[in-house]
């Protein structure tokens, strides 16, 4: 008899193990059943012969029709020529010297034929099909064989491995089971109604009904969930028990100080958040919180009034940008907003101030040394950086708080490099700009509490946004630089964005995924930005940024574009987070198709941050009802990121949702999709949140137990672990 963690091997023999091991990467018993069907074909009900395009793989359930074999009269050789029906239309089965077939493919006989359809002297055939037999009344000893019941589970399948092959496997291991335990406390499957787990493994695979089947899937999803959740949770409880420097808020301090000058009063929502960060920062265990906003709802203060309340007890704070453009920003908006409490140390600078420092790759030594000095003194109570702030030469006095900008740029190792650099755990801020649905949010960043900023402050104008297509209306292109005139000469400025550096080269990898097309010519920003200098923008003052230009030129060039000695800045997809210029008020973004939906509603989030209505002119060729378009149409059509990134999503795999590493076969998440799934996830965070809370150990929970080191070791890896 088998468990779940036998090798293949036992059950199967060495030569199917190790195929099942180099196709899949199955090597035990467990592997193999958590291989689920995608889908199940009824016997006797055939599949819609009219309905299969050429070129497309199939697996159909057919009636044999007629079967004869012809010889070829000038070569040797003979051709088998099944053909099969579904009772209304007819396929043809081509074999070639193989008319020993015929003995199997007898007329009346029903069977899975797998192959690619393609089509031959305008009818559609299947050349050399694998297929298998389904044993009908007459052998029923055969049935052993394969499919069982009346529902004939399709699998995932290979070409060595097709989906049948992996029905018999399936079925000699359920054969050779033992009594599996079940991991989940009974009480929760008598709660849902769920099917014990050996049950739900056996009917998944050879239900007795369809009801039965999706009752198993369910329970299978639920398991996922739940697993995941259980995960989740007590890695927080183990945050949790870190200990941390407490760092509250005190009266008179720096944050006072900035709170009195602030030129405009938090939103709601802001002022929500800013109280659960305060007391998160009184715990004296770590804050993991997860801040995730709206373009433009102004998450920045917030996360400023959390290091500033860091310095009052004394400590530091790290601000982490992705990028170096991101970074000199948050240098420039925080002093700027600090005003003279960031002149710490200088004759006339208030009692409670403090020093700000930036830290990038590409400064110069002096400058380096001289930020390195002051992280290290503890004289700089912020510090601005990228991933240089990483490196094992900056030292920090007294780290008492990270902010990670714009998070999902950042990997694990990268936050973990940070967090070691501090003598007792920090409090951790992780910002995201592109707002996540709350399971999603609860699926990848489980462990994190979550904090949610939907409303944008007041008096903030609203951005249209218009699909243009210039294959339908070709003068509109002309027409979007003419709008850019217009606001020029009103004194605003605008941003031109496209997807490419050069002509030929794109900076974008996942752009063309999301597509499936690639149109012929792509604007490129050193195309693009001389042309529009010397003809539709003559007489503006236009200027190229991108990401491989030197730093000095970013940055001189955002600084300038900040204070309005630059007009128009013709750009990649660097200024895509975090640029906050308020007088800019028209986007065009060239082959805006070419663009996710998150990436055109943070790109677009860069205009309308002022007091003028703003502007945002997709430019497409992207013709009508294509996937393109209708992404873009959506884009138009909405502001809410929230709803946009669900778009978003529901347009990706799941792998991409969840982390690259979800989609191996070793993966616990086989049937979790964190969108349809929703209601699943809820149930599932609960029914943990209730176990662990009676038994935080698990000790009464063995299986379990074992079964979350499991999923532990595999996660162990980056996805979840966002914390
Ligand atoms: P994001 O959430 O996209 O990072 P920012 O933090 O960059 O947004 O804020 C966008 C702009 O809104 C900044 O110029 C900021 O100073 C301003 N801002 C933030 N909060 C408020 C508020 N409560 N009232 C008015 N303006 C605000
Ligand atoms: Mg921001």
């Amino acid at each position: 008899m088998a468990t779940l963690d036998s090798k293949l091997s036992s059950v199967l023999g060495d030569k199917t193990a190790k195929a099942l091991d180099s196709t899949f990467g199955y090597r035990t018993v467990g592997d193999l059943l958590h291989h689920y069907p995608r889908r199940y074909l009824v016997r006797g009900e055939l599949s819609d012969i009219a309905a299969l395009q050429e070129g497309d793989e199939v697996t159909i359930l057919a009636e044999v029709f007629s079967a004869s074999t012809r010889r070829f009269a000038a070569k040797k050789g003979n051709m088998l020529e099944v053909v099969v029906t579904d009772g209304t239309s007819k396929l043809s089965l081509t074999f070639f010297n193989q008319a020993w077939r015929e003995r199997d493919l007898k007329v009346g006989k029903q069977g899975l034929f797998a192959g690619k359809v393609g089509v031959f002297n305008g009818k559609r055939q299947l050349a050399h099909p694998d297929y298998e037999l389904i044993p009908d009344g007459d052998d029923v000893d055969a049935a052993v064989q394969g499919f069982a019941g009346k529902y004939l589970p399709m699998y995932p399948a290979s070409g060595k491995l097709p989906s049948w092959k992996i029905a018999q496997c399936i079925e000699l291991c359920i054969g050779a089971l033992d009594e599996v335990p079940d991991p989940i406390p009974a009480e929760i499957l008598e709660k849902h109604g769920y099917p014990t787990l050996q049950q739900a493994l056996v009917q998944i695979h050879q239900p007795a009904d369809l009801e039965i089947a999706e009752q198993s899937r369910l329970r299978l999803t639920f398991d996922e969930a739940f697993l995941l959740q259980l995960l989740l949770m007590s890695r927080k409880a183990k945050m949790r028990s870190l200990d941390a420097i407490a760092r509250p808020k005190r009266d008179g301090g720096i944050l006072s100080a900035f709170d009195q000058q602030l030129p405009f009063e938090l939103t709601a929502g802001q002022k929500r958040i800013a109280q659960e960060i305060e007391e998160d920062l009184s715990q004296s265990h770590p804050m993991h919180r997860l801040l995730q906003g709206e373009v433009g709802s102004g998450k920045t203060v917030i996360a400023l009034r959390a290091m500033l309340a860091v310095v009052d007890s004394g400590g530091q704070a790290a601000l982490l940008a992705p990028t170096e453009v991101l970074a000199a920003q948050h240098l420039r908006s925080i002093t700027k907003m600090m005003g003279a409490l960031a002149q710490g140390g200088m004759i006339d600078s208030p009692e409670n101030a403090t020093r700000v420092t930036l830290l990038t790759g590409s400064q110069s030594a002096a400058e380096r040394k001289e930020a390195l000095a002051l992280a290290a003194s503890g004289e700089a109570g912020i510090v601005i950086g990228t991933h240089a702030l990483l490196s094992a030469t900056v030292e920090f006095a007294d780290l008492g708080l990270i902010v990670v900008d714009e998070q999902h740029r950042f990997g694990v190792e990268q936050r973990d490099a940070l967090k070691g650099k501090a003598k007792i755990p920090p409090h951790l801020l992780v910002m995201t700009a592109t707002p996540i649905p709350r399971t999603v949010a609860m699926t990848v960043f489980g462990d994190l509490d979550v904090s949610t900023l939907r409303e944008l402050p007041l008096g903030r104008a609203p951005i249209t946004t218009h699909v243009v297509n210039t294959l339908e209306k070709p003068a509109f292109l002309e027409r979007a630089w003419e709008r850019i005139r217009e606001e020029v000469a009103q004194g605003h400025q605008a941003y031109v964005v496209a997807s490419r550096i050069s002509a030929g080269e794109s900076e974008d990898a996942d752009i063309d995924f999301l597509n499936g097309v690639t149109s012929p010519d792509i604007v490129s920003v050193e195309v693009l930005a001389p042309e529009l200098a010397m003809g539709a923008l003559k007489g503006v003052r236009v200027a190229p940024l991108h990401g491989r230009l030197p730093s000095e030129l970013k940055d001189a060039t955002m600084t300038a574009y900040a204070a309005h000695e630059i007009d128009v800045l013709v750009s990649t997809t660097v200024i895509e987070v975090g640029v906050d210029v308020p007088n800019a008020t028209v986007m065009v973004i060239m082959d805006a198709d070419r663009f996710g939906v998150s990436q055109l509603h943070q790109l677009r989030g860069r205009i309308g941050r002022g007091t003028s209505p703003g502007l945002c002119l997709l430019i497409t060729q992207a013709i009508a009802e294509t996937p393109a378009r209708v992404r873009l149409e959506a884009v138009a059509s909405s502001t809410d990121g929230f709803e946009l990134s669900r778009i978003d999503l529901e347009q990706r795999r799941e792998g991409d949702v969840l982390g690259a590493n979800q989609s191996g076969a070793h993966s616990h998440l086989r049937l979790l999709r964190v969108l349809r799934d929703e209601d699943l996830i809820d149930q599932a965070r609960t029914d943990a949140l209730e176990v662990l809370e009676g038994d935080p150990t698990l000790i009464q929970h063995p299986q379990l137990a074992i079964e979350l080191a499991k999923v532990e070791s595999e996660a162990s890896s980056e996805f979840i672990d966002k914390g």
